[in-house]
């Protein structure tokens, strides 16, 4: 089993952690239905993008269509 040759010192351990902050997400607001979204990404609710673009179409449609 490997074991570590040196004390790692608190200050070299927090040191190391500095770097270690998880970083809040930044949502913006879908243009298209007002739904937050992460940027740079299609539109989770919608399925729109760039305000315009409809990259993948909504589910319930389709379900819709089969119970028809
Ligand atoms: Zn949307």
């Amino acid at each position: 089993m490997a074991v570590p040759q040196n004390r790692v010192t608190r200050s070299r351990r927090d040191m190391r952690r500095a770097h270690d902050a998880l970083v809040a997400a930044n949502p913006a607001e879908c243009p298209n239905c007002g739904e937050l979204k992460r940027p740079h990404h299609v539109c989770p609710s919608c399925g729109h993008y760039a305000a315009r673009e409809v990259i993948a179409s909504t589910v319930d449609a389709s379900l819709e269509d089969d119970a028809a």
